[in-house]
Formats: C-alpha cells, sequence, structure tokens
C-alpha cells in the first residue's frame, strides 16, 4: 500500500494556549514511517492537544509543520485527512445506529460509496480488517459492538481514508488488557506496512513495551527524546516527573510527633460508575498534626475512594472520623463525626453554581442559629457570615444574587475552603486542591491545607500534581488501580520510585505495599 520513502513529519516550535495558558509550548516532535512513537506524559502534560493540532482540530498559535518537506497548513480534520493524518480520539465519533460500513464512509461525501455502493465499501473494508488484524464485521451496526471493535472501526475509518499517519489518544484506557495485546498487534501490522503511528499513553510499561522511539511532554513541553530500547523505566520517570531539575521545595516535617488517628480507612471497596471495581481495598490512616498526601495518575480511583469517605458512594469496609464509626454514615453523618471536605469538582461538587456566594457560604449552616430561628431563615444573618467568611479568606468578586458559576475558580475554591474550614472538623480531605489555580490563589490554599497540620488535625489530600504531594505531605502514599501500592515517610521519599509505583513499573521492593 504505501510504496515510496517513508513518510516523514517534522514539527518545529509548536506553540497552542487555551485563554493565554500554553498547552504545548515550542514542541518539537518528528515521526517517521514503520515507527511507533509513544508520546508520554502525565495527565496534563499537552499530548492530546499536541495531537489535536497534528490532526487539524485545533490551529497552533505558533511552529510549524513540515511533511515529507513540505509545509502543512492544517485548518480542520479533513485537512489533516487529505495529507494521510488520521486520529481515534479518546471519546468515540461513531453513529450507534449506523453500520460498521456506513461509519467508516460518513462524511466522505456523495462519491465515496462510487459504482459499487455500500457492498463494495463492505468489501474493502474487511480487506483492511484482514490485513491489518483488525477484526469487525463491516455491515454490524455500531451499537452491537464492544468498545474494542469500535476502537478498530475509527482506526479502520482513517486507513480507508488514506491515512500513513496515525495517531491514537490513550488507546488503552478503555480496553481491557487483552484486546489492549490485540491492538498492539494490529499497530505493529501497520507499521510493518510503512505507517507511522503515534502511541499516546501516560502508562510507562506500554510505551516501553510497544514503542520503537518515544517522546516525553512535560508541561506542555518536550523534555526528552530517545530510542525505547535504550530508556529503562527510571530514566523515562525521570523525563516525565522531572526529577533531578526542577526539584520542588520541600517544607519542614511537621513539628510534634503525629496524634491520635482522626480517620481510618479500613478495607474499603468501591465500585466505580461502570460497576467495575475502582477501589480495591484500601487501608489507610491520617493523624493529628500530620498531612497525608496520595500521589497518583487520575483514574486509578482516586474520586471514587474520595467519594467514599466522604459519604457520596457506597463502600464497603470500615471508616472512622475522629474515632467514631461511620462506615454506615451518609454526607452529613460524617461532617457532624468531623470530615471537612474539599471535592475535585468546584461547580456542583461543593457549590450550587446558580446561587450567590452568600447562600453558597451557608450551604452547610442555613438552618442552624444565627442564619435560621425557629425555622425562619435569616437573610442578614447570611449575608454578614458570608461577608466575615470571604473577608478571612480574601475571596474577591462575588456579586449580590450573582450566580457563583460566574467567579474564577481560585476565588470558589477560597470559598470552598472559607465554608469547610470554620465548621467544626477534625480531619479535612482535600482533592485536588489547587487545580486550576494561578499561583497566588495555588499558594493561598496550600498554606490553609499547611495551617490545618500545625493547628493540631489531620489532612488527606489527593493530588495530580507529584510536586504539590512531595511539598505537603508528611507521608506519601501511591494509589494504582484502586490500591495503595506504595507509602513513604519524608524522610524515604525517592522521586524515581514514586514515579515507577504512580505508573505501575514496579510492583515490589522497598516502599510497596502489599495487596
Ligand atoms: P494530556 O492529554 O497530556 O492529559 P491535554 O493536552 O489534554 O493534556 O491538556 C494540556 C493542558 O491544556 C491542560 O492544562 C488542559 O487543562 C489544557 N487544555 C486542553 N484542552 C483545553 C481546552 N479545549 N480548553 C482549555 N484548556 C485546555
Ligand atoms: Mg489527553
Amino acid at each position: 500500500m504505501s510504496d515510496g520513502p517513508p513518510v516523514r513529519l517534522e514539527i518545529r516550535g509548536l506553540t497552542k494556549s487555551f485563554y493565554d495558558v500554553p498547552a504545548i509550548d515550542e514542541v518539537d516532535f518528528d515521526l517517521v514511517g514503520g515507527e511507533v512513537h509513544g508520546l508520554l506524559g502525565e495527565n496534563g502534560a499537552g499530548k492530546s492537544t499536541l495531537c489535536s493540532v497534528l490532526a487539524g482540530l485545533y490551529r497552533p498559535d505558533a511552529g510549524e509543520i513540515r511533511l515529507d518537506g513540505e509545509v502543512l497548513h492544517l485548518r480542520s480534520p479533513h485537512d489533516a485527512s487529505r495529507h494521510g493524518i488520521g486520529m481515534v480520539y479518546q471519546h468515540f465519533r461513531l453513529v450507534e445506529s449506523f453500520t460498521v460500513a456506513e461509519n467508516i464512509v460518513l462524511g466522505l461525501g456523495r462519491d465515496a460509496l462510487g459504482r459499487g455502493g455500500l457492498r463494495q465499501v463492505e468489501q474493502r473494508v474487511a480487506e483492511l480488517a484482514e490485513r491489518f488484524g483488525l477484526a469487525v464485521h463491516p455491515a454490524a451496526p455500531v451499537w452491537q459492538l464492544s468498545v474494542g471493535e469500535q476502537q478498530r472501526v475509527e482506526i479502520l475509518r482513517q486507513l480507508y481514508r488514506g491515512a500513513r499517519i496515525l495517531i491514537l489518544d490513550e488507546p488503552t484506557a478503555v480496553l481491557a488488557p487483552h484486546e489492549a495485546e490485540r491492538l498492539f498487534e494490529a499497530v505493529g501490522q501497520m507499521t510493518e506496512g510503512g505507517h507511522a503511528v503515534v502511541l499516546v499513553s501516560h502508562k510507562l510499561q506500554e510505551i516501553l513495551g510497544h514503542t520503537d522511539r518515544v517522546t516525553v511532554l512535560r508541561g506542555g513541553r518536550n523534555v526528552g527524546v530517545g530510542v525505547t530500547a535504550e530508556l529503562t523505566p527510571t530514566s523515562l520517570a525521570r523525563l516525565m516527573f522531572g526529577v533531578g531539575d526542577d526539584a520542588p521545595t520541600v517544607h519542614e516535617h511537621r513539628h510534634d510527633p503525629p496524634g491520635e488517628p482522626v480517620l481510618a480507612l479500613t478495607d474499603l471497596h468501591v465500585q466505580g460508575d461502570r460497576g467495575v471495581p475502582a477501589v480495591q481495598g484500601v487501608s489507610l490512616t491520617v493523624r493529628r498534626g500530620e498531612i497525608v498526601g496520595v500521589a497518583g495518575v487520575a483514574g486509578n480511583g482516586q474520586r471514587e475512594l474520595q467519594e467514599a469517605i466522604a459519604g457520596l458512594r457506597p463502600a464497603t469496609g470500615a471508616v472512622h472520623i475522629a474515632g467514631a464509626d461511620c462506615s454506615d454514615g451518609d454526607v452529613r453523618a460524617r461532617a457532624a463525626a468531623g470530615l471537612a471536605y474539599v471535592p475535585e469538582d468546584r461547580l456542583g461538587g461543593a457549590l450550587a453554581p446558580g446561587l450567590p456566594l452568600d447562600h453558597n457560604m451557608a450551604l452547610k449552616s442555613y438552618d442552624r442559629p444565627p442564619n435560621s430561628q425557629r425555622g425562619v431563615l435569616s437573610a442578614s444573618s447570611i449575608r454578614s457570615g458570608a461577608a466575615k467568611l470571604a473577608e478571612a479568606f480574601d475571596v474577591r468578586g462575588a456579586r449580590d444574587g450573582m450566580p457563583v458559576s460566574f467567579m474564577s475558580g481560585g476565588n470558589l475554591q477560597k470559598a470552598i475552603l472559607a465554608r469547610e474550614l470554620t465548621a467544626p472538623h477534625e480531619v479535612l480531605l482535600a482533592a485536588a486542591p489547587t487545580r486550576g489555580l494561578d499561583m497566588g490563589a495555588a499558594a493561598a490554599v496550600r498554606e490553609h491545607v499547611l495551617d490545618e497540620r500545625d493547628a493540631g488535625r489531620g489532612v488527606l489530600l489527593f493530588s495530580e500534581d507529584l510536586a504539590e504531594v512531595l511539598e505537603l505531605a508528611d507521608v506519601v502514599l501511591v494509589m494504582f488501580h484502586g490500591r495503595i501500592v506504595g507509602s513513604f515517610t519524608k524522610q524515604e521519599i525517592d522521586l524515581e520510585r514514586i514515579g515507577l509505583l504512580m505508573t505501575g513499573g514496579v510492583t515490589s521492593g522497598s516502599n510497596t505495599v502489599a495487596p
């Protein structure tokens, strides 16, 4: 199919910002036909953005894309497709009620069917499927297909359009292990035929096992390119997590030895939204005067665990808050026992987006004096209480009657902290508390977290930002595949090892936690 010299893609200085924040920043990237090129990076590193620019979905702010020496100005995915670049997105774009063949020609225009009609399309799809080991039934309606089969349809759709460069964005995220193996076999067939494949992943082992070269992105920048065979898990983790160059600030260790437990989880099991086990036997303890940080790549059960601790999601196992058995308690019971909760999702999770700030500040106390007396709400008390909290926590940008959804992320986060931390509590559960905040707001939030510890309360901190966990936590736990797989005191911290545990690169040895 692919004759002539192998396709050659050269990217120089590619930059793309969203709201003035660069998602990719002067990125160089090279790709040649016949190779599987891994694109590795933590969540938010810019992988999808780089791919989406290549696929013509986003227009770059600066930089150059050259294909076989010719500069490309991609204005749409159709444009990219014309040049033989095809992308399979993390979320499929298939019409469920159409057949495989119909989906494959969808959008190709009237001539796509040709004289042979749909039959001929089906035959051609069957040939491609056979050649690349992407088994699907061309005449089957898409709604009948498994996720793995749907992914094969997406790939076939790009091959049908003549893609020579295939970009697969986190393709194994939706696949079971045996399906992933099948996918990698198909990828092998493609590169043998001269195609170039970009394999996007945040999983070290996958990149090490199935690519020829790898480019690592961190914070939107290309921080390294190498031949996979010459790389080790350690060297990759080092690039991925930035060990060595921008070492995180480390705060003084807690002053006093930690006190009694304020949060104890015993053998928690939690189901995810699709009924699969998301948390598989987590036990941990947070003591007074201690910050326990949970590091991990998103999607390893953190959200489900947080919700289970807060009482929002059913779980088996035991939850003790400040000594009280709250295993069967709901959200209110857990708050009453002493849990303050700052969820990942600010709007919706912690705030009523349509209500103004003063009402949101009173969400947990509107039914108590002074906010309400004998069942009558006091608007003036709610307003003055909110004003005091806003002042104390430096929450700005609220207007009378304006829904909080119009306020900035930093101010919303400070508002949530104000409400949660001024209510009586013994332990703070904070999930990604600085995500999306500017540096000033993030620093203020971190100060509040440290203050909690110094006041003798406990903190359980979840963050995808490894530097933040290392900066704040007295004990670092690593969560992977629904389990706590590693545990480090501040003295034991070993960044490379933590990086490896986060990506499943090691499962035994020092600081690992047996399942
Ligand atoms: P990755 O795929 O490596 O997880 P992304 O490319 O999705 O990373 O994101 C890189 C950064 O750009 C993140 O901070 C993300 O929040 C931001 N970002 C990505 N897409 C958009 C968008 N459409 N609008 C605003 N910000 C975005
Ligand atoms: Mg992505």
